[in-house]
């Protein structure tokens, strides 16, 4: 799960500067309902005082901006007489659409899937990583109901203000927020598979010690190697092998010492 997330703040969105905090239960998806793909004209936009909304995350297609605190309440699920529940429980993200395509309505014009679908791919697998990392932080399941959810699914539990998105946008590419949603718990779990435990660490330890022990000595320890197994001072495993590129331990050099002063 590769993601670029830089950190561009927007202190002067008054969202930021009210700066009330929540407890995150859960992500909110967005899409930004205009076709923009660079996250740089919405900061510049929201960047300021009188916006009346603001969201956590830019994500575009080579990254994701992060524009508030996570624990920030966002003003993404509508402001002031429209603000509904899920400002204060969830965390949100605008999905910055590619170019070439209007609205009418709330329905995307002109759209071009196939020349959308390399676009689209990119920017999906960024939005999976950054609430799959999200959902890390704040130990949120991603499968657990309402917790990993569209603006538009907010909409429908009661939570958000009422927009399509990203039911306007992301079917075309036959992806859907159940999808999305397996996907983000595949990424967390491939994370633990790959992050070191306790338990992995002495598995490769294990292996580490099993390969040294087979490896052959060396030659100029040969004339001492001779004359300790003369002297009954290294004796070896009972299959004879006597691991000489082992790490010893002191009960080991303990018993070497030993046998040492009984040779004399
Ligand atoms: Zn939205």
């Amino acid at each position: 799960m590769e993601l670029t997330l830089n950190q561009e703040f927007l202190t002067e969105n008054d969202c930021y500067k009210t700066g009330q905090t929540i407890k995150p239960r859960g992500v909110m998806v967005h899409s930004t309902g205009v076709a923009q793909p660079d996250p740089e004209v919405f900061l510049r936009r929201w960047n300021a005082p009188g916006v009346e909304k603001c969201v956590h995350a830019f994500v575009a297609r080579d990254r994701a901006v992060q524009t508030l605190p996570w624990t920030t309440r966002g003003w993404h699920a509508g402001t002031g007489t429209t603000g509904r529940s899920a400002n204060n429980t969830h965390i949100s993200f605008e999905c910055c659409e590619p170019a070439g395509h209007t609205y009418q309505g709330g329905t995307m014009v002109g759209y071009d899937v196939e020349a959308n679908h390399a676009y689209f791919d990119d920017l999906y697998h960024n939005a999976v990583a950054l609430t799959a990392t999200l959902c890390q932080e704040f130990k949120l399941d991603p499968l657990a109901p309402g917790v990993v959810i569209c603006h538009a699914e907010g909409y429908n539990l009661g939570i958000a203000s009422q927009h399509g998105d990203v039911l306007q946008w992301w079917p075309k590419h036959g992806v859907t927020m159940d999808q999305f949603r397996q996907d983000v718990a595949q990424a967390i779990e491939d994370e633990e598979d790959d992050s070191m435990t306790q338990e992995r660490f002495n598995q490769l330890m294990e292996g580490y010690l099993a390969g040294q022990a087979k490896l052959p000595p060396s030659d100029w320890s040969q004339p001492a190697r001779t004359w300790a197994e003369e002297q009954g001072i290294i004796v070896g495993s009972d299959n004879g092998e006597k691991h000489y590129k082992s790490f010893p331990t002191r009960e080991e050099m303990a018993q070497m010492l030993y046998r040492s002063r009984q040779a004399q």
